[in-house]
């Protein structure tokens, strides 16, 4: 397959459903199908027709991360920025181009969709792996079927956690410490136990049951539910969060440049394939 569509967008009963559509490669998240998740996003918030938007993953897993391997990486390929106000990264070095970067295709974009001022609905089967939680976490909740599985394996790279820095707050600080020092993979049933998921269902009724839901949600008045919907998030930055993730997104930085400095590159020397396979000696 072409990746030309490399998200998918499709509305049926007020519901929009926008699909991570690389599925040959777990739906890694290139720049590429940032942006088009970006353009999917603005278009279901700009239709008046659309009340709920709902997050899913075309293939057998919802999202394995960010693109750190495959044909189609796109990291040194230059975007129309819309996330934050800053400088083109292509033509930068070292420190000064990371964070360029990933303060405008990471942090910037997922604060971005976060603030979507209509209710979103993370529909998360099979993996949902580092960068696959950002995208999830960006969300207003998340519903997973029994096969979903939920982790943060970056610590192996020497970094502290992905880059949308939410892990003491969609979970408890324990059991962040315990998601992020050991790798492992929570279970859907653990992180529903956790809070971070609303509800797990069997795979085979994951669909009807995030479009139920959606649909109950569709009858409340739009403009409530965005009032609604700012009203948590500022409790939720009330808590820290915000702030919290800006000073640890130094620390991540911090731990990029470190690698840079004393290895082979900002990511330990391990991508896709060798985390992969320290995941599973480890597991
Ligand atoms: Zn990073």
């Amino acid at each position: 397959m072409t990746e030309e569509d490399v998200v998918t967008y499709e509305v049926v009963d007020q519901v929009a459903r926008i699909t991570l559509n690389r599925p040959d490669y777990r739906n890694a998240q290139n720049s590429k199908m940032t942006y088009a998740l970006d353009a999917a996003f603005q278009r279901a918030t700009d239709d008046d027709e659309v009340k709920v938007i709902v997050l899913a993953g075309n293939g057998k897993h919802f999202c394995a991360g960010h693109d750190i391997g495959t044909p189609g990486r796109d990291v040194d390929q230059t975007f129309e920025r819309k996330a934050v106000i800053w400088w083109d990264h292509t033509d930068k070095e070292g420190g000064d181009q990371r964070f360029a970067r990933e303060s405008e295709v990471y942090l910037g974009m997922c604060r971005r969709w976060r603030e979507i001022p209509k209710p979103v609905i993370a529909m998360v089967h099979g993996a949902c792996i580092a960068g696959g939680l950002m995208l999830a976490w960006s969300c207003d909740f998340i519903i997973a079927s029994d096969d979903a599985f939920f982790s943060d394996p970056v610590v192996r790279m020497g970094i502290p956690g992905v880059e949308y820095f939410a892990h003491p707050w969609v979970m408890n600080p324990r059991a962040a410490k315990e998601f992020l020092y050991s790798g492992d993979r929570f279970t859907a049933q653990r992180a529903e136990a956790l809070g971070m998921v609303n509800q797990v269902v069997p795979a085979a009724e994951l669909e009807s049951t995030v479009l139920a839901l959606a649909g109950r949600i569709a009858q409340m008045p739009r403009f409530g539910l965005a009032l609604t919907k700012k009203a948590v998030n500022q409790a939720e930055d009330l808590q820290g969060m915000r702030a919290g993730m800006d000073s640890v997104f130094g620390l991540h930085h911090f731990a990029h440049a470190h690698n840079a400095e004393v290895g082979a590159d900002s990511l330990g020397g391990l991508d896709a394939k060798s985390m992969a396979k320290k995941n599973k000696e480890q597991g």
